[in-house]
């Protein structure tokens, strides 16, 4: 059951995805900041995402790895993707062109510091790190489970340090305030207990 509950958010997830990224496709680049080891991350983190949990779900040839979690946790799991789906339209909708699958900003860029932009700086990658939690809870498979929590973390890290660096190259002193203000995927008013982090 929690199966086909993780085959449906998967749907629903990659729709509002493919809606978005179409509406609200970057305009031309002014800094593009490309690299090969980013690209092979976003691979990287795609078999995370995609490949292993059809895998599971659609095949028996990762059964061989299930465990058993209690029922409650799935409920939860249902929960924390609805969550995760919701993050991911509101960002780019907060976000709208200023959005790009690369690092890069756009010649008419502006810097966002409201709707879910408000308290973190990363929306986008929060909502990934909730479906990883979803799938956690979901899936309950040692490689299928764990697989986007692990296979996100190498690009979420060589990412996050390099997009704030470029957004302080263009923005300066505005995003630098925008920074004390806020967390990176957790909002302050949780992050501050435990200092600065990855997350916070
Ligand atoms: N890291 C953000 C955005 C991901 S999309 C998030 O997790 O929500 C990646 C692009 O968004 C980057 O290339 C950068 O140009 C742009 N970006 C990131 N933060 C932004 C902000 N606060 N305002 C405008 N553009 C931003």
């Amino acid at each position: 059951m929690f199966r086909a509950l993780y085959l449906v958010g998967l749907i629903v997830g990659s729709t509002v995805r493919g809606i978005c990224t179409r509406r609200y496709r970057p305009s031309a680049a002014a800094d593009e900041r490309r690299s090969g080891l980013d690209s092979a991350l976003r691979r990287v983190a795609s078999v995370g995402l995609l490949v292993l949990p059809l895998v599971y779900v659609l095949t028996p040839w990762l059964d061989f790895a299930d465990y058993g979690l209690p029922m409650w946790t799935g409920g939860v799991g249902g929960v924390v993707f609805a969550a995760a789906v919701w993050l991911l339209w509101r960002f780019h909708v907060d976000l709208g062109r200023n959005w790009s699958s690369t690092l890069q900003v756009n010649v008419e860029h502006t810097l966002v510091t409201q709707g879910v932009y408000r308290q973190v700086r990363h929306p986008m990658y929060a909502a990934h790190w909730l479906w990883a939690v979803a799938q956690l809870l979901l899936l309950h498979n040692w490689i299928a489970g764990p697989a986007l929590l692990v296979l996100f973390l190498p690009l979420y890290i060589l990412r996050v340090r390099r997009e704030e660096q470029m957004m302080l190259d263009h923005f300066g002193e505005e995003y630098r305030a925008y920074i004390k203000r806020t967390g990176r995927v957790l909002p302050l008013s949780i992050s501050k207990y435990w200092g600065k982090s990855l997350l916070s």
